[in-house]
């Protein structure tokens, strides 16, 4: 079994260095993890890289722009089916894959580990000690979060896998996984813990939160920034830490600590 990696074209302040394109190959079948965007010289690169091998299968982590688009173009070439956990923008599944299905390369199986957080659609997939993690965990960035209760909680499910390997969506494979995966788990502790912080130290809102926590930031993340705070301040809500107002959470939006009795 090799896994092979052709880069995507798509280099930015999300994406590092572009998108992983995973090749795993077993007894001259090939899976495609992660087709990336719609970009035709990626869509060739991949043909190319997978030579005479037969194709099996094309599957998406998720279905954000930078892993799925290109799923559908390249398994309607290669004459697979395509894999993944529901439709999104640009990418529609031949095949809906759950929490611990396995999908056969030659010899070997991907097994997907649902892991919401990152997007709600979110799957990693183990491959014995190694574990593709999408955006799940990235090389060298904080991620991104949609939902941070439900990512706090994927966290611990990946780290119970006790993989050694983990190949993310963008950036290098890392070894010693349990360190990494435990970092992720210390880094998101850290922060919600810093947020009510600094609300007990008199931050009223969203934006004098923002101010206080990621104060080191670059203006053009600010924004990014802020969204991590209201998905955390929602789950810090959810624990019953925190009180704000009703309706649409933004960067105005007022915050107390909820006194502990
Ligand atoms: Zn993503």
């Amino acid at each position: 079994m090799i896994v092979e990696n052709v880069l995507a074209p798509n280099p930015g302040i999300y994406t590092g260095p572009g998108t992983n394109t995973y090749l795993v190959a077993d007894r001259g079948e090939i899976a495609v993890l992660d087709a990336g965007p719609t970009i035709d010289r990626h869509l060739l690169a991949i043909v190319e890289a997978i030579g005479d091998r037969q194709p099996v299968a094309v599957i998406a982590t998720h279905t954000h722009a930078d892993h799925a688009p290109l799923s559908n173009p390249l398994a309607l070439r290669l004459g697979v089916p395509v894999h993944g956990y529901q439709p999104g923008p640009a990418f529609e599944p031949d095949l809906r894959v759950r929490d611990g299905q396995e999908i056969a390369v030659g010899g070997v199986a991907l097994e997907a580990v649902y892991t919401p957080g990152h997007a709600s659609d979110h799957l990693c997939f183990r491959l014995g000690g190694r574990l593709f993690t999408g955006d799940h965990i990235m090389g060298g960035s904080t991620v991104v979060m949609e939902d941070a209760a439900a990512y706090l909680e994927s966290l611990y499910r990946v780290q119970a896998l006790g993989v050694d390997r983990l190949e993310p969506g963008h950036g290098a494979p890392m070894d010693d996984a349990g360190r990494v995966i435990a970092d992720y788990i210390d880094h998101r502790l850290a922060r919600e813990r810093e947020i009510i912080d600094a609300v007990g130290a008199g931050a009223t809102t969203i934006d004098a939160v923002v101010d206080a926590v990621y104060s080191l930031v670059p203006p053009d993340l600010r924004e990014a920034a802020t969204h991590q705070v209201i998905v955390q301040m929602i789950k810090l809500k959810a624990d019953g830490e925190v009180r704000f107002s009703a309706g649409a959470v933004g960067p105005s939006t007022m915050v107390e600590l909820i006194a502990e009795s």
